[in-house]
């Protein structure tokens, strides 16, 4: 796709953007190993000054760039400025923890006599990081901050309809006295993924994205003996039990289904209930999705913003429509959308038996898929069939049984009695087809560092 910015609340082309040549990208690279080199000398403090500026220039102009998140893929106006915000506190998170999370580890010896041995955690190089759109900002703060802390340097390669926002967030690093080529912003083609992970001087590539995009980059940076981390799609489970309080899990299901216009990896997509309580849960969750307000992004009333763009809805609305076909009943809910934007009417899908292929399909917009358990195990069976293993959320009254359960479910992250969250101080990540590899936290930091083993006799 060109880089371009589409408000996809009017459809309107707003400016268009060149794309890289190969010349510039091999200029990219080099000033990023060059900047390496010095880079990677310079002291935590440093390198937590410099982050710490960007912090608090992000807080400065949170209105500004709160609206080109909003301009470049519909998000509404709090849930942006909350980015911002979430963007912030990771740099900071990273200038207060970095230097203890490096810092070197003595190894348990067998025989003191023999010595002494300790890892060392030493900086790769360049890294590239290729982006998704639906978190403009944080899943830039995501990699750059722990990498940038940890002593490499990032090339970027953003989606291809948020090039405002990459270039902002570029802007604002080299205002905090980043040095040219510490970050770089490349409106890069998918061909030149394969220049960037075949040059020498690049270590390795972060990709958050689709499957098909993962599997893809994935094959390139491994036949160039790169190593790759995958964070990718998911369909979390939200697993209601029988004696969870009503109210709350139903405000929270809401939420965690719709925030972001449904479009978060891990949104609670599947919503699993006890038997017991199916019916009227279900009932009020149908009245919780009905009071959202689709309309304006920019317009403080709204709750449910369109999605990035007309050929993301279009892509939603084919895959109920599929769903159906295969048997499952889709259940349209809340007043009509607005006609223009990229709207996705909120839609509520039941019967979807165990043969019906959709169950296992991430729907990237305001689709929930609800599930009947017959009891608590058969709660756990329906969380863990699904090919993805990101987040999950189990709710009840007993937060110490909530976690017995939380431990049977199988995924890279779980909740009890909160949808999967995103914070500056959690590690993020999955398994199975929801990808490889961890972000944030100390977990992050150390997924592109020489852990070198120094071993003194
Ligand atoms: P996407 O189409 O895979 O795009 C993500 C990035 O990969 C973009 O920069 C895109 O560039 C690039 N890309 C796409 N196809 C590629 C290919 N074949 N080769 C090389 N690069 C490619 O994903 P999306 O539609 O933007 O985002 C939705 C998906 O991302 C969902 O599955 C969602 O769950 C997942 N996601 C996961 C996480 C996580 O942390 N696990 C977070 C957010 C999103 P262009 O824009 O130029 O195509």
């Amino acid at each position: 796709m060109p880089y371009a910015t589409t408000n996809p609340f009017t459809g309107e082309l707003v400016k268009t953007f060149p794309d890289a040549t190969d010349s510039e990208v091999e200029k990219a690279i080099a000033k990023a190993h060059e900047t390496f080199l010095s880079w990677k000398q310079t002291s935590f403090a440093e390198r937590g000054a410099i982050l710490q500026k960007a912090a608090d220039l992000l807080r400065a102009e949170e209105t500004e760039l709160a609206g080109l998140l909003t301009l470049e893929m519909g998000k509404i106006v709090s849930e942006a400025k909350a980015e911002v915000e979430l963007s912030a506190r990771i740099l900071e998170y990273y200038v207060e923890n970095a230097e203890a999370l490096l810092a070197p580890q003595n190894l348990p010896v067998l025989n003191a006599a023999e010595g002494k041995a300790k890892i060392v955690h030493e900086p790769l190089g360049v890294l590239l990081a290729v982006e998704p759109w639906n978190f403009p900002y944080y899943q830039i703060a995501r990699i750059l901050a722990p990498q940038l802390s940890a002593g490499n340097t990032v090339l970027l390669k953003h989606a291809s309809n948020v090039p405002q926002s990459a270039a902002a967030f570029e802007g604002l690093m080299r205002r905090a006295g980043l040095p040219q080529g510490g970050f770089t912003n490349l409106y890069a083609t998918r061909s030149q993924i394969e220049l960037i992970l075949n040059d020498p001087r690049v270590q390795g590539v972060a990709l958050t994205g689709s499957e098909e995009a993962g599997s893809s980059v994935a094959a390139i940076a491994g036949k160039a003996l790169k190593k790759s981390t995958l964070e990718l799609g998911g369909a979390d489970a939200f697993v209601v039990l029988k004696d969870a309080d009503l109210k709350k899990t139903v405000d929270w299901a809401v939420f965690g289904r719709h925030w972001n216009g449904g479009q978060v990896c891990c949104s609670s997509k599947r919503i699993i209930i006890a038997d017991e309580i199916y019916d009227v849960f279900l009932d009020s969750y149908t009245k919780g999705v009905a009071a959202l307000k689709a309309g304006d992004p920019a317009d403080p009333d709204t709750t449910l913003a369109p999605l990035s763009s007309q050929a993301a809805a279009d892509k939603v609305k084919d895959m109920i429509r599929k769903a159906v076909d295969l048997g499952a009943t889709a259940t349209t809910v809340g007043p009509k959308v607005p006609n223009r934007g990229a709207f996705v009417q909120p839609t509520i899908l039941t019967d979807m038996s165990e043969d019906n292929p959709a169950r296992h399909w991430e729907f990237f917009g305001p689709v929930s898929m609800v599930f009947k358990a017959k009891d608590e195990d058969d709660a756990v069976r329906i969380a863990n069939d699904s090919p993805f293993g990101l987040g999950g959320s189990v709710f009840t009254a007993d937060t110490r049984h909530g976690e017995e359960v939380a431990n049977r479910i199988s995924s890279g992250m779980v909740f009890v009695n909160h949808p999967t969250m995103v914070k500056a101080d959690l590690p993020f990540g999955g398994i199975r087809r929801s990808g490889y590899g961890r972000e944030l936290t100390g977990l992050g930091l150390k997924e592109f560092v020489n852990h070198k083993l120094v071993d003194v006799v």
